[in-house]
């Protein structure tokens, strides 16, 4: 019965001597991934939110804020070994932390492009290959990549984007299946989401603009950081504890794939 496993049993928030088990939330002090960390928290992780450059976002939050840039490798596996030193293996990784560089393909630059799979698609990366060793050796672990919608229905004018976050998908899939059975990866897709960056990308504080963004959504309302949190919160619960290789999308129905 999968509901024995390590991973989901009705202590699943709390290690062998009933510590608080620890997660790892990248971007994990502004917009969603602040939502995500206070969640984690409030579920009774010991939260460790990686940033960098918005560490007093976390000021009073309970999680503890910790400085590290994603796309480069060596900062993440210094990341890893002070984590695993001082903190012990991560019950839960997930991979928030996004930009994008949205332009016309014809005026995109390599740097553009570089910029955005480094941070998006290899961040994940360098994360995972930290952190999964001591997770298999541990025999649990759950894994969340937060990808995008248009990682898999295209747009215009964000090629670097949607390639890196459908990469960031077949990523989650390979390693459903390579780090199976001890570890789950699944990825969690929000649609649009209330934070200060959608707000700016979009325009939404238009109410035109709004207006005609709400018209494409069923629910007719632009989801908040707290709807993702409730898909995670179900992500690392014994209630998944079946699934993984999964996409899970947050859209209010506005794409239905
Ligand atoms: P925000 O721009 O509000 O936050 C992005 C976060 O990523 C910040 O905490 C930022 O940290 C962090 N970050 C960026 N680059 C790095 C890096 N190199 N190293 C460490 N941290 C980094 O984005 P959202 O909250 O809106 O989005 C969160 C995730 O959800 C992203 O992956 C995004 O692609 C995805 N998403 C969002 C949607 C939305 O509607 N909002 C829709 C679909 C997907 P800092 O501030 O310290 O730089």
């Amino acid at each position: 019965n999968a509901r024995t496993t390590p991973n989901a049993t009705t202590t699943e928030y709390r290690g062998e001597a009933g510590q608080p088990r620890l997660a790892i939330v990248t971007g994990g002090t502004r917009g969603i991934g602040a939502a995500l960390s206070a969640r984690l928290a409030k579920l009774g992780y010991r939260v460790i939110a990686v940033y960098r450059t918005s560490g007093g976002a976390a000021e009073g939050t309970g999680v503890l804020p910790v400085q590290c840039d994603i796309s480069d490798p060596q900062a993440v596996a210094a990341f890893a070994d002070q984590v695993l030193d001082e903190h012990g293996t991560p019950a839960v990784l997930v991979n928030n932390a996004g930009i994008n560089i949205d332009r016309p393909f014809l005026e995109l630059t390599g740097a553009d492009w570089q910029r955005v799979i480094d941070t998006n698609l290899s961040g994940p990366f360098h994360l995972i290959k930290a952190f999964a060793p001591a997770m298999l050796a541990a025999g649990a672990g759950n894994i969340v990549n937060i990808g995008a919608t248009t990682g898999i229905r295209p747009r215009s004018n964000g090629v670097n984007y949607a390639a890196s976050k459908a990469g960031l998908l077949q990523l989650t899939k390979c390693l459903a299946t390579e780090l199976a059975p001890a570890i789950r990866v699944n990825c969690l897709i929000p649609g649009m989401t209330e934070t200060d960056e959608l707000i700016t990308r979009f325009r939404l504080d238009d109410p035109e603009h709004r207006a005609a963004v709400l018209a494409e959504i069923p629910q007719r309302r632009i989801g908040s950081p707290d709807d993702i949190a409730d898909a995670l919160e179900f992500l690392v619960s014994a209630h998944s504890s079946y699934l993984t290789g999964q996409k899970l999308i947050v859209d209010g129905g506005q794409f239905m794939w």
